[in-house]
């Protein structure tokens, strides 16, 4: 594809990390189908996970195009090829990480000196915030792209206003002030940004990321108006900045093999876990999967598969990689656990195809760890879910789902937990009975369960209708295109 004759040019620089990397690239797409060009930054690992995104956005015949830089891993001591956040062997290292990810500046800047056509906007994940000086210095307009929901950001920014939160303990419920609906919360489930005490380098970083959003030209929202409209105008006033929803995003993928390789070829092939969900009941199965970063300790994973074979009911478990997953690994060896659920249940050890698993009729119910993208798919699906947040913003989306949406049913997690390994000591929070008593409530047949069931399926189809040409989200993207066309000033914030 000739990029230089396309205009305008959008240059994104994506956080390396699978949550965020994965939206980018259907943006890309939507992009391009608008006849825009992207070009994306990417490095070398990432370009091999991603390679078959990659390839068949290449054969497209969109304008879509790959800068690859390297990612000095072993310069700032990281192992070599560790090029994405799920990739750090501990947290610790996320400090040395967002400085080999600041490393990318240099050739960066190099690669604009001579870049065809020159980027009309860069879209900068907003945890990159010296993306802010290279903005400046080329005079290039910078929009912000935000993972998260409007939701999230005013319960945030509402909570760092009024530190209501000061006044309770860990454990005691406090709702939310100035919100459009009664959202309660306790203090052990705000994420690590409220507790002083936490990361300081990570602390840091996140005042730096605050200061460097100055000066956008922008926020581009993996949302849509509908969803969340009261929050969506609330978060406008907020921050005074444009904000274009135009999610959600993971709906541009329309072709099976666009759902199945979506973020990089599957563990098990597509038409096997096809087949095998063919032969479920429409709405039997749970689907359980956790996203990207966690690292579930086996004691707890032991818990979900005793609760998933209690629940009688036909479910779909991925267990991805992590650390000492040989004891898990063991645990299913001894009490023969694969085939005493048989036909009943699937498990897919590494990547799953979750947007197409999700579309399938058999699925019935998903147990979400919460993050932002599993979320707007479940919803995309029309699937109730089971809530299992962990950290970062994941209880803002639990309450989403819960709370105002109506669509959910939570597991109980009552604290922030980040399974990630080594420093984790946390074990089973959670019991089996719980768990199971989450799933048997959200499978559950009476009035409740098929309210629940009705307002996903609702929600599925506004989200259709939002893509969909005329629709708000489809209008935000042609909004974006023209107020970029529009050639907007350049910001002069530097870090
Ligand atoms: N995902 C997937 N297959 C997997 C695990 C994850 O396709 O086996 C995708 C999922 O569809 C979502 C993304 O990875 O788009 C995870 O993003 P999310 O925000 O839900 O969670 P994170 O991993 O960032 O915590």
């Amino acid at each position: 594809m000739n990029m230089e004759s396309c205009e305008p040019h959008f240059l994104f620089v994506p956080l390396m990390c699978p949550g965020h990397i994965i939206p980018l690239m259907d943006i890309a797409r939507l992009l391009g189908e608008r006849n825009v060009a992207v070009t994306m930054v990417i490095t070398p690992l990432n370009a091999t996970r991603f390679g078959s995104v990659i390839e068949r956005a290449l054969k497209s015949g969109l304008p879509i195009n790959f800068l690859q830089l390297q990612f000095p891993s072993t310069e700032v001591g990281l192992p070599k090829g560790c090029e994405s956040i799920d990739r750090l062997p501990s947290l610790d290292l996320v400090g040395k990480f967002l400085t080999a990810q600041s490393m990318l500046q240099e050739p960066l800047e190099e690669a604009l000196q001579g870049m065809k056509p020159f980027p009309s906007c860069i879209v900068t994940d907003k945890n990159i915030p010296w993306i802010a000086t290279t903005a400046s210095k080329f005079q290039i307009p910078r929009i912000l792209f935000d993972g998260t929901s409007s939701f999230t950001h005013i319960c945030s920014h509402n909570l760092h206003k009024s530190m209501v939160y000061e006044h309770f303990s860990d454990s005691e419920p406090f709702v939310i002030p100035g919100l459009p609906h009664r959202i309660e919360f306790t203090k052990a489930q705000l994420p690590s940004s409220f507790n002083p005490g936490s990361n300081k380098d990570l602390m840091a970083f996140r005042q730096t990321v605050k200061a460097s959003e100055a000066g956008a030209f922008g926020v581009l929202l993996n949302t849509f108006e509908e969803l969340e409209t009261e929050y969506v105008k609330a978060y406008r006033e907020a921050t005074g900045f444009k904000v274009w929803c135009i999610g959600p995003v993971s709906l541009c993928n329309r072709e099976i093999l666009d759902k199945a390789e979506r973020g990089r070829i599957p563990a098990i092939d597509e038409n096997q876990c096809m087949k095998w969900l063919d032969f479920q009941a429409a709405g039997s199965v749970i689907y359980v999967c956790f996203g990207t970063l966690n690292r579930i300790p086996s004691l707890q994973l032991i818990e979900i598969a005793i609760a998933l074979e209690a629940s009688n009911r036909p479910f779909i478990w991925v267990l991805r990689e992590g650390y000492k997953r040989e004891e898990m690994e063991t645990w299913l060896d001894e009490v023969g656990y694969e085939e005493r659920i048989k036909g009943r249940g699937l498990l897919i050890r590494g990547w799953a195809s979750q947007v197409l698993i999700l579309s399938h009729q058999a699925i019935g119910g998903f147990l979400t760890h919460c993050g932002w993208n599993s979320t707007l798919e479940g919803i995309c699906a029309g699937v109730p879910m089971i809530t299992w947040p962990l950290f970062a913003e994941q209880f803002y989306n639990e309450k989403l789902i819960v709370q105002v949406l109506d669509i959910g049913v939570g597991v109980g997690t009552q604290q922030v937990v980040m399974h990630f390994g080594e420093n984790d000591k946390s074990g089973a929070l959670v019991k089996a009975e719980d768990i199971k008593k989450a799933i048997d409530k959200l499978m559950d047949a009476g009035e409740e369960g098929e309210q629940r069931r009705k307002k996903a399926a609702e929600l599925a189809a506004t989200a259709e209708k939002a893509v969909a040409q005329g629709g708000s989200s489809y209008l935000n993207i042609t909004l974006l295109i023209e107020d970029v066309m529009q050639k907007p000033k350049f910001n002069q914030t530097k870090f």
